[in-house]
């Protein structure tokens, strides 16, 4: 059978450890023998972005601004004990903080819904979106460790020179202190993503916040929300039958709990990080948890939401077998593949797509999955294989689809 042609490149970025290990195995088993595969290449490794002193990662977002659709492996973020490991120059920033920054995108993440894995949450009937605000806050922040008494205020400076000036506290013994920030321009990027989203999916919107404690900072984004959802989507989402709702991120988190699922949950950045585990880990696995980065400007990279199973890694490296789930990671791939075949017009891309991710559940229903499934699944006589079998078993499903 000939190959499916590409016109516009892909954006490919590799990462580490066991990902970067079924990265090429995916790419061997299921893409390259059925796709005549174009993708600009970038590797994200960390001894690259060492080699490079991060300029790869940059350059990868950079392609992906241009050619508009990529598909990321999990990556490192460097912390101390990585500064040994790798021998780093500099403990460089999180990959997907840079990117994210580059592209001022929100991240959605929906968990993979397989029959045999029932979510711990037994009302939860449809899955859950979380949708991440990539910008700011806490990822963005300037921090003092406090050496001793003294004073610690906000300062802003106008360009005219005016200041505003706030006390933060005043320190009598040491401690520490954070300023952190967003933009009007990026929260309201946010919002027209996630409101959207909601309408391309036809589904309910949550956003919750803290504004009444945080009474400037949250209930600025709250505000921001309500404004734009007035002006551009109340009436669109009155004809699609879905509702937009703000409420405190207490409450959202006590009605996730007892809602049947199906709905759209925007959370702030640090809140969707947190979140987004939980819900996917709630749903089953990590490992089966999709992950897309959408721009204003019609940006879109795909990943999984997990790491770079760096214990995993190491059995590995010792040569012991591994049975680590490809799932979110294929999920990238024919995530970047449909959404190329969409913008490009080439429908044996996406009908590729949908097939191998048709294929990679049918597998695990059929009883084939990883040791992670294997012990939540409620299916009877499962048969667990390690990463490379799997891959295999999704293709021998796929090739006789
Ligand atoms: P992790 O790689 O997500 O793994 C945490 C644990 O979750 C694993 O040890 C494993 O549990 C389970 N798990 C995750 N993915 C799995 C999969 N595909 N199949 C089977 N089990 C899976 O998180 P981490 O260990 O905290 O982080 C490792 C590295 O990843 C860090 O250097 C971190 O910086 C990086 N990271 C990158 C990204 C990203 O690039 N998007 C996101 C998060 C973390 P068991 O060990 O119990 O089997
Ligand atoms: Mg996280």
């Amino acid at each position: 059978m000939a190959k499916i042609q590409m016109t516009t490149p892909l954006v490919e970025m590799d990462g580490d450890e066991m990902t970067r290990i079924l990265w090429k195995m995916i790419k061997d088993e299921l893409i390259l023998p059925y796709i005549d595969l174009k993708s600009e290449y970038y590797d994200l490794g960390l001894a690259y972005r060492n080699e490079t002193n991060d300029q790869v990662t940059v350059d990868s977002a950079e392609a992906t601004k241009k050619y508009g659709v990529a598909v990321k492996c999990a990556t490192i973020t460097p912390n101390a004990a990585r500064m040994t490991e790798y021998d780093l120059k500099e403990m460089w920033k999180s990959p997907n903080g840079t990117i994210r920054a580059m592209l001022d995108g929100t991240v959605f993440r929906a968990p993979i819904i397989v029959k045999g894995i029932e979510p711990c949450v037994k009302n939860w009937e449809k899955p859950i979106t979380l949708a991440r605000h990539a910008y700011g806050d806490v990822y963005k922040n300037t921090e003092i460790k406090v050496p001793g008494a003294g004073k610690a205020e906000l300062v802003f400076t106008a360009e005219d020179g005016t200041e505003i000036r706030e006390l933060i506290h005043n320190f009598t013994d040491s401690g520490i202190i954070q300023g952190i920030h967003n933009t009007d321009k990026s929260i309201a990027s946010f919002a027209h993503a996630c409101f959207k989203y909601a309408l391309d999916t036809k589904q309910d919107l949550w956003f919750a916040t803290k504004d009444t404690i945080s009474k400037k900072y949250d209930h600025n984004f709250k505000d921001i929300f309500q404004e734009i959802y007035d002006a551009e989507y109340a009436e669109q989402f009155q004809a699609a039958g879905i509702e937009y709702f703000y409420t405190l991120i207490d409450d959202a988190v006590a009605r996730v709990m007892k809602a049947k699922g199906g709905f759209i949950w925007a959370c702030k950045n640090y809140d969707g990080d947190v979140m987004s585990d939980m819900v996917s880990s709630a749903f089953g696995s990590l490992a089966m948890m999709t992950s897309v980065l959408v721009s204003p400007s019609g940006v879109y990279e795909y990943e999984a939401a997990h790491g770079t199973v760096q214990r995993h890694y190491y059995k590995h490296l010792k040569g012991e077998e591994t049975s680590t789930n490809s799932v979110a990671t294929i999920f990238a791939w024919t995530g970047a593949l449909r959404k190329r075949g969409e913008l490009d017009g080439i429908s044996e891309l996406v009908e590729f797509a949908d097939k191998l991710e048709k294929a990679s559940i049918k597998t695990i229903e059929g009883g084939k999955m990883t040791k992670d499934l294997a012990l939540i699944t409620s299916l009877k006589d499962v048969t667990v294989l390690n990463s490379e079998d799997f891959i295999k078993a999704i293709r021998a499903t796929f090739d006789a689809m």
